[in-house]
């Protein structure tokens, strides 16, 4: 390690994890979720161990990213589902991406960059079956398939998916969950009376926890993220046999002994009960520990848990060994798998009162993620 921090990723325990999902998936397609840099885990060398493992499709939220994976060589289908008027949508069709659509005005958008490339756009609709995000609500529903067939009559579309999002997939026995599969079975209908859902396309609503919690939900693909990365996707149910790939590691950039009484880092607000050592940890805020880890995240340094004692900074926290020992250059891990007493980010989640999905995430740019077979 010659950087002060690194994220380790087990490209393996990643392809585990696909591997186990699809098992679950029955015989659904799965497309991996890799957008926000695949979770923090590095887009490219995670989205081909995602596609080596099975899945058939990549789904990113925005066009950029997808462009990002073009350039970088994925040829696999790619869908964007968040999409902004003004976006380059001619060059996400001439890259051949995927996008939804939940609105009229961006289906003709979307339209006219076909128009003017002369290449159909693959198009999956998008119905809101209950989160109130994206998707057409269901008085909209019909006005979207009408405009959409209109499109595909003229040949500027090709109507690829039609697809939704669960809101609570991962509270079970939650009643929106049925009321929002309905809801999609009433969208499908709709659609299919319309000429518009053929045996072709792909009706998709899944994520990570629906597919470990509602088997009757796979259609023909799901949409994995969290679980891919190890990360369980309905905690208090376990964690069905998934790995978690990213461990986060620092080297301890200096040690000291202070004195009884010492204030630790801005605001001090942690204070030596006793001649201690302290040491540095070379990750803060800026990086994706949170400050709202202060006093209360733990890391595990010289063999045994450590709490972040005093403020996190913007770029390093300060532990207290104690009178244990420990070197400057050594290294203390933050969270990983948890085999070797290590947190996990299940912890720091649930700690920090989040979920995994932010902790992996907000890892910083300047963290280099480094892959393990
Ligand atoms: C992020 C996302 C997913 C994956 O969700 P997980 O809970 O991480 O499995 C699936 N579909 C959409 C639309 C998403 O935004």
């Amino acid at each position: 390690m010659t950087t002060p921090a690194e994220a380790r990723v087990d490209l393996g325990a990643i392809r585990h994890n696909v591997a186990l999902l699809k098992e679950r998936a029955g015989g659904a397609q799965l497309m991996g979720a890799v957008k926000a840099d695949a979770y923090g885990h590095g887009l490219l060398p995670t989205s081909e161990a995602v596609l080596g493992a099975g899945a058939s499709r990549l789904g990113t939220a925005f066009i950029q990213e997808a462009l990002y994976l073009r350039a970088g060589g994925v040829s696999a289908p790619i869908l964007a589902w968040l999409i902004t008027p003004g976006e380059p949508i001619a060059e996400a069709l001439a890259a051949d991406v995927e996008l939804s659509a939940s609105h009229p005005a961006l289906l003709d958008e979307i339209a006219a960059a076909a128009r003017a490339t002369g290449r159909a756009a693959k198009l999956h609709l998008e119905a809101d079956t209950g989160m109130s995000r994206g998707g057409a609500p269901q008085a909209a529903w019909p006005d979207l398939l009408a405009k959409a067939l209109e499109l595909k009559a003229e040949g500027a579309i090709e109507i690829v998916g039609i697809w939704s999002h669960f809101a609570c997939a991962d509270i079970p026995g939650h009643p929106s969950v049925a009321r929002q599969l309905e809801t999609y079975e009433t969208a499908l209908k709709l659609a299919e009376q319309a000429g518009a859902a053929g045996s072709e396309v792909i009706r998709h609503i899944s994520n990570s926890a629906a597919v470990v919690t509602l088997p009757e939900a796979r259609f023909d693909m799901v949409r994995t993220g969290i679980a891919m990365y190890g990360l369980s996707p309905v905690p208090e149910l376990g964690d069905f046999g998934l790995r978690p790939a990213m461990t986060l590691v620092a080297r301890v950039g200096l040690v000291k002994r202070v004195v009884e009484g010492s204030g630790v880092s801005y605001g001090h607000l942690y204070t030596t009960s006793c001649e201690t050592t302290l040491a540095l940890v070379p990750l803060g805020y800026a990086d994706g520990v949170l400050r709202h880890a202060t006093g209360r995240a733990e890391v595990l340094a010289g063999g045994r848990r450590r709490l972040v004692a005093g403020r996190v900074c913007m770029d390093q926290f300060m532990i207290d060994m104690g009178d244990d020992p420990i070197s400057a250059g050594d290294e203390v891990v933050l969270f990983g798998p948890g085999d070797g007493g290590e947190p996990t980010a299940q912890e720091w989640a649930d700690t920090l009162g989040t979920i995994t999905h932010e902790i992996v995430t907000r890892i910083g740019a300047r963290v280099p993620r480094i892959y393990h077979q």
